[in-house]
């Protein structure tokens, strides 16, 4: 079940447009749009450098909060969405049985493992989660409840 993880991303996204827009109308607060010169109304992102740079430097920040939450959803267990930890890096160029380098990702709580491709062939990039249920239920079973 992912429900929960992609519900977390976009709560996360829905979360990250509300402050953004609040905070553009808060920058418009204390720096409004120029005022329409001699009263012909043109666009005035072009045309006043101060506010332009403003805008430009508000968009990127904007940009780079949405890059940074999907960065952050990436490396997340799909289960319990805690952060993946223990990077391990396997494969190698030169050798055809360990397959091209990537590097693996384990949830602590070992709901799975992410494998991430060092570099991206063919455009298929895409992190491989793959869940390790069986195995800690089984453990679950061996494993008298602790108190
Ligand atoms: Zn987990």
């Amino acid at each position: 079940m992912e429900m929960r993880y992609w519900a977390y991303l976009a709560a996360k996204l829905i979360v990250a447009a509300g402050l953004f827009r609040a905070g553009w109308f808060g920058l418009h607060a204390v720096w409004p749009a120029p005022e329409p010169f001699m009263r012909v109304h043109l666009d005035p992102f072009a045309r006043d450098l101060g506010y332009t740079v403003v805008v430009m430097g508000y968009g990127l920040l904007a940009l780079g909060a949405f890059y940074l939450i999907l960065l952050d959803q990436r490396y997340r267990c799909r289960t319990c969405l805690r952060r993946l930890r223990m990077p391990v890096t396997t494969g190698a160029w030169n050798h055809w049985l360990l397959g091209p380098p990537r590097t693996e990702y384990i949830c602590p709580y070992g709901h799975g493992t992410l494998r991430v491709p060092e570099v991206n062939i063919g455009g298929n990039a895409d992190p491989n989660w793959k869940p390790i249920e069986d195995m800690w239920k089984e453990l679950e079973e061996l494993e008298p409840p602790r108190k």
